[in-house]
């Protein structure tokens, strides 16, 4: 089939590239011309396990523009994956999702089915259609698709050739037929429903991922108040197969471009509705509150940070993504620089978002970050170091080092990299999450 890609991003991409895997002949459109410029080198711009081989294996069937009414005009079916960022009031930003709508009515000259990979409060998928539909300068027909896009960061290839589901939210059997030929050889239960379910599916599985996350998180604290370890807890949780042994890792909280504002989506959708969704609002006030868990923890050992030279390991919201977004790094440095700390920050693959992100803020201080491509250095002569991310770098460190090249062993560990046993033989001054 000839498919088209709206967003070249970790939705639009990887999406792009399974369906050329599948035998698709697709053509990807970006607004950033950098990023189409690196993908016609057969680089990828983002980073994601197996992504740029795949892009590679795939080029005859890929091809990459900027130019949308080229990628649009005759495109069978067309996916919409660019970003649905948070609004200041938790409201998600739709302008990119319409933008790309009076685009394809602008550019379209044949029927087509347009399908929503983007998160998008329920409701938007009728909105897109009457959009295309009134705005179409052709006698065609145009039907929208809701299929939100599960994948994971870090496992999005494996989570879209190997999805749990692919759900289909429609309002005619046309595009029911269509759909199922696009997805004839994923090997992959699909689940069809009305469109406004299929909108609703995303926004309850995430946030129900959330949810647990924050709940495990609160059980963590009260593990550390009463003296139990909250990784028997989940343990013993998770045999259960009521509840499952998936999203009970406790620690700073959840971050990433999706969770902290599908949350906020969701609860302001239900506010709208005159709703108040309680659960999601305490999930929100646990995350928020989780990401400044190790400062407080800090406080034990220091009054404030004036001069110390602080360890930063893990930049990114968790490991396997070059993904910043919403991380607890980024709540925790500006912190720790506004106190005074000297930081020096690790990350395998992460630096050079990171500071991106930084380069716009008006954060103080940010000349006393320096940057290192091994723990070793970043370590050495530390007074204190923070775990902010769980790469495999990080949880295979020899951690006598750390007794070895800090100035003072203390480690904090957000994300229980470690064994207590490991850390107490190598006596290291160690705090993580729900285990004393
Ligand atoms: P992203 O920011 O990585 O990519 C979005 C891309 O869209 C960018 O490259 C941007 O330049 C491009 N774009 C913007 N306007 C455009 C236009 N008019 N035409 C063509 N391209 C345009 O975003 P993402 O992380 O891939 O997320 C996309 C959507 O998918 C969001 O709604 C998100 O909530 C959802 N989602 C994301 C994930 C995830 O793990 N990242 C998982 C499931 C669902």
């Amino acid at each position: 089939m000839k498919i088209a890609v709206a967003g070249t991003g970790y939705v639009g991409l990887v999406t792009a590239v399974c369906n050329a895997e599948m035998g698709h002949d697709v053509i990807c459109t970006d607004i950033d011309k950098n990023k189409v410029d690196m993908l016609k080198r057969g680089i990828s711009p983002i980073f994601e396990q197996d992504l740029q081989e795949l892009m590679q294996k795939n080029s005859k069937r890929l091809t990459y523009t900027i130019d949308y009414k080229l990628a649009y005009k005759d495109a069978e079916v067309i996916f919409i994956g660019v970003g649905t960022p948070e609004k200041k009031d938790g409201s998600a930003n739709l302008t990119y999702v319409y933008n790309v709508a009076k685009q394809i009515a602008e550019s379209i000259e044949n029927n087509c089915i347009v399908v929503i990979k983007s998160t998008v409060p329920i409701g938007t998928n009728d909105k897109v259609e009457k959009l295309i539909q009134d705005n179409v300068k052709h006698d065609i027909a145009v039907h929208v698709v809701s299929n939100p896009e599960f994948l994971a960061q870090g496992t999005a290839i494996k989570d879209t050739l190997y999805a749990s589901r692919i759900v289909i939210g429609i309002e005619c059997e046309y595009a029911e037929k269509v759909m199922r030929e696009v997805y004839k050889d994923y090997d992959v239960p699909i689940l069809v429903m009305d469109r406004k379910s299929a909108e609703m599916v995303k926004y309850a599985s995430n946030d129900y991922l959330a949810l647990k996350i924050s709940y495990i998180n609160e059980i963590a604290n009260l593990c550390e108040l009463v003296g139990a370890n909250v990784e028997n807890v989940a343990l013993g949780m998770g045999y259960d197969s009521r509840i499952g042994n998936k999203f009970l890792n406790s620690g700073i909280g959840y971050g990433g471009s999706c969770f902290p504002k599908d949350t906020k989506a969701l609860h302001w959708l239900a506010n709208m509705n005159d709703y108040e969704i309680k659960t999601i609002k305490a999930a929100i006030e646990v995350n928020e509150q989780q990401k400044l868990k190790l400062i407080k923890k800090a406080k034990k050992y220091y009054d404030n940070f004036e001069g110390l030279t602080v360890a930063i390991l893990g930049l990114t919201f968790k490991p396997g993504t070059d993904d910043l977004r919403e991380a607890p790094s980024l709540v925790n440095i500006p912190i720790l620089l506004e106190d005074g700390a000297i930081i020096k920050a690790f990350d395998p693959v992460g630096v050079d978002n990171f500071k991106e992100s930084m380069k716009n803020s008006d954060i103080a201080g940010l000349d006393r970050i320096s940057y290192y491509d091994n723990i070793d250095e970043t370590v050495k002569d530390a007074d204190i170091c923070f775990i902010f991310t769980e790469w495999n770098e990080i949880k295979n460190y020899d951690v006598e080092k750390f007794g070895d090249l800090m100035k003072k062993a203390i480690v904090l560990d957000g994300r229980n990299c470690f064994k207590l046993s490991q850390m107490e033989n190598a006596n290291i001054e160690y705090s993580s999450i729900g285990r004393n």
